[in-house]
């Protein structure tokens, strides 16, 4: 079907409780979601999917989980003190604030159908740089406690642990270091659900080259990474690497291309892949006097590695995923919204469904959700009638249900349903684990 609009799949993560405004019965706050029980799981597919290409599927990537809040030096040495800013503007009369760069986007204090500064009675300050890292204090005291920052991206983490992961890993360029955490900004545009919140997770990769080989890993993870999107399944029309501009290059990168979606909203970022060159490395060892580079035991050449950094969005991947599955569609006359997800996505794999409740087949059913669930994340579901119970699961992207009915109870055998195909194949139940691990990989 066309693209769903961001209002319907919202109101499905709403409806199903999968994603939700955080806060609610305070009235909200700005940018903040809670994530229920299927968004859970479909975000720990989607972070699983990412550990499992960077780790299990190659042996040049090591894994970290460094602190958020770290040595404040940290942020000057990286460039985020002085320079990770937005430019702000505040409105006088509806006394609102604005990132100047969106004003295009963004709706008047007052009169919502204009741009702001664009009504009469409008009264815009000069921008003013905002940084963008959310501070907090160390210490009981706020006036003798030292400021800290929530980081802003989980990299750092990484380039601080550098030398050591060095040395108890035993690793030598090329190699990697992996990271998923939460990440803070203080993003004060508003809208856009899931796409641009104040916390959010990163899966964030910093892989150390031979300089000279630094041009060709970065082809390597700007194909890689767009790869990766088209194996959850994602629609591969609406990805497209976007290289950078020399214009847009942030100070440290030589070269950026950014994996985006077509989302409701159109083509935005979902994931950023820079050449960083030997900034980071660099600063931290001007910063701190450590000497953060490679030696060679062998030839004691040394050299400050370079770095290819693939950094991605948890939720920007969830909403990638959640508008290109959403469909909708009609079955006997009936409306249907169905979420199409990879099945490796999908947070539930089989719904295991008693036809009636009673004769015998809650208790069958029972026991084949039992055997299922210790192999993959099953539902069992006895509440209502068969075809609602059906819609249910389709509309949180459950694959496959099984249905137990008095054949059942006679022969052993149960209905397999498809969500997408609708076929419904009757199968033998000993058989069950079989094809639901197989079709749900
Ligand atoms: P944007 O330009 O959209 O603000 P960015 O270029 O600042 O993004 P990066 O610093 O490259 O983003 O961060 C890497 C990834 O982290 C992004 O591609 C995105 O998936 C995710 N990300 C960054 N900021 C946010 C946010 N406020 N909310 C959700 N995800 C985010």
């Amino acid at each position: 079907m066309a693209a769903p609009t961001m209002d319907a799949v919202v109101a499905l993560c709403k409806r199903r409780g999968l994603i939700f405004p955080a806060s609610e019965i305070y009235g909200g706050i700005a940018n903040t979601y809670d994530y229920g029980h299927y968004g859970v799981l479909l975000k720990k597919n989607v972070i699983d999917a990412w550990w499992k290409t960077m780790i299990q599927e190659r042996e040049d990537i090591v894994a970290l989980d460094s602190a958020i809040i770290q040595h404040p030096r940290t942020w000057e040495a990286s460039g985020h003190l002085a320079g990770f800013t937005d430019p702000l503007v505040d409105c006088r009369a509806c006394k609102q604030r604005f990132r100047a760069d969106h004003l295009g986007e963004l709706q008047c204090g007052r009169k919502p159908s204009k741009h702001p500064g664009e009504a009469d009675e409008c009264d815009l300050t000069e921008a003013r740089e905002f940084n963008l890292m959310f501070e907090t204090t160390i210490g009981p005291v706020q006036e003798a406690g030292s400021t800290v920052y929530l980081r802003p991206e989980t990299a750092q983490g990484i380039f601080l642990d550098f030398k050591t992961t060095l040395q108890y890993a035993r690793r030598r360029p090329p190699f990697g270091i992996a990271q998923v955490g939460k990440s803070f900004r203080n993003e004060i545009t508003p809208g856009n659900f899931i796409f641009r919140t104040l916390e959010f997770e990163q899966m964030e990769m910093e892989f150390f080259v031979p300089p000279d080989e630094a041009g060709q890993w970065y082809d390597h993870w700007r194909r890689a990474r767009l790869d990766w999107y088209v194996g959850l399944g994602i629609d591969r029309e609406r990805l497209r690497l976007r290289d950078h501009d020399a214009d847009e290059l942030s100070h440290y990168s030589s070269a950026t291309a950014d994996v985006e979606y077509l989302y409701p909203i159109g083509w935005s970022e979902l994931e950023g892949i820079a050449n960083r060159g030997d900034f980071d490395l660099t600063q931290h060892a001007r910063f701190s006097g450590e000497r953060l580079e490679y030696v060679d035991a062998n030839t004691k050449e040394r050299y400050v590695p370079h770095v290819i950094e693939p950094a991605a969005g948890v939720g920007r991947t969830v909403l990638a995923l959640l508008c290109d599955a959403y469909d909708e569609d009609e079955i006997g006359g009936e409306r249907r919204t169905v979420l199409r997800l990879h099945p490796a996505m999908a947070p539930v794999k089989v719904a295991v469904l008693p036809l009636l409740r009673k004769d015998g087949h809650p208790e069958r059913a029972r026991e084949i959700y039992e055997e299922l669930r210790r192999h993959v994340n099953a539902e069992y579901d006895d509440g209502g009638h068969i075809g609602r119970r059906y819609r249910r699961q389709d509309e949180i992207g459950t694959p496959l249900a099984v249905t137990i009915d008095h054949q059942t109870l006679e022969d052993g055998t149960v209905t397999l349903r498809n969500r997408d195909t609708l076929a419904q194949d009757r199968v033998p139940a000993d058989e069950l684990v079989d094809r639901v691990t197989d079709l749900t990989r």
